[in-house]
């Protein structure tokens, strides 16, 4: 998921990769809509090892090279149940979450946001999504975890548990917006500019 709009307005920062990445990371190009790889659901993470830190990392990396507060395995092509989230996009180290064989258990309220995807670039639609989400995942060491998200940060998990799922963003709005995004892809992958 991308920076929402708001913040980025509002920064003068600019999109530099924050301090806390080593030049060893991996910056993964991100899978776009049209991929069938981002419309099925992926497998279990089952191996709880060095290689799926590194990956953890990697997709934050990637993630804030893309300016996105959230990214989840398949949009870097790979079929598996994780998925990284930072609403502070890179400003505060603590505020990274990784999220292996994540599922929500609780979920309450209502908001209706502007939502994009890093993977369909250009293209933001007003989706309903809970308030306050509760997810129960398991850190990139296995470990098991619950965490309380409210408004960008549910939002996020949402959006990211939805991806791990085949599901993307566009689903959540009407069929008008969904065929005109279609349509406008289409054109675009014609133009090759996709
Ligand atoms: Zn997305």
């Amino acid at each position: 998921m991308p920076i929402p709009d708001k913040s980025t307005s509002s920064e003068a920062t600019p999109a530099a990769a924050p301090e806390t990445i080593s030049a060893a990371r991996k910056i993964y190009p991100i899978v776009k809509y049209g991929d069938s790889i981002l419309e099925k659901p992926t497998a279990p993470v089952k191996n709880f090892d060095a290689d799926l830190e590194q990956l953890a990392e990697d997709m934050f990396a990637s993630m804030y090279a893309a300016q996105g507060v959230g990214l989840a395995a398949p949009q870097i092509g790979l079929n598996l149940r994780v998925a990284v989230v930072d609403v502070t996009a890179g400003k505060n180290p603590e505020a990274k979450i990784v999220l292996a064989n994540p599922e929500i258990i609780h979920a309450e309220g209502e908001k209706r946001e502007e939502e994009g995807c890093l993977s369909i670039p250009g293209f933001r639609g007003y989706v309903l999504r809970p308030q306050f989400v509760t997810i129960k995942a398991q850190n990139a060491k296995g470990e098991s975890f619950e965490i309380r998200g409210e408004d960008l940060l549910a939002r996020a998990f949402c959006h990211e548990i939805d991806h791990l799922n085949g599901i993307l963003f566009i689903q959540h709005l009407s069929m008008l917006k969904r065929d005109l995004i279609k349509r406008k892809i289409k054109k675009l992958k014609k133009q090759g500019e996709w």
